[in-house]
């Protein structure tokens, strides 16, 4: 037997609408409303997904490309030190971009110069 509590309810301290007892912490309607708020309170670069995502597309790139800076601007990509190389949205998040979405290898002063543009 599962124990079974009272739904936590919702985000700023609301009631659960359906009242539901759950084995977890909150009724499935009531955690997704939590998931909802806690992603427009935060970055995406706070979720366990995104750190997952930027560390598995990162291993990826350099076992396709090396530790390769795709470059921005006047600068043509080059090669740099593999912890200097971070990973950047090929669409960026400012511009709707997937935070998920694909990356491109960008080191960190290409990163300032696109940032300052
Ligand atoms: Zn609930
Ligand atoms: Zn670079």
């Amino acid at each position: 037997m599962t124990l079974r509590r009272p739904c936590l309810g919702l985000p700023a301290g609301r009631p659960c609408p359906a009242r539901r007892a759950t084995t977890s912490r909150r009724c499935p309607d009531c955690q997704r409303s939590w998931e909802q708020a806690r992603n427009q309170a935060r970055p995406e670069r706070r979720t366990a997904a995104y750190r997952r995502h930027m560390a598995v597309s990162k291993l990826a790139w350099i076992a396709e490309h090396g530790p390769l800076c795709v470059g921005y601007g006047a600068q043509p990509p080059h090669l740099v030190a593999p912890d200097q190389l971070g990973m950047d949205h090929v669409t960026s998040l400012a511009s709707g971009g997937d935070p998920l979405g694909p990356l491109v290898g960008r080191c960190a002063p290409c990163n300032s110069r696109k940032g300052t543009r």
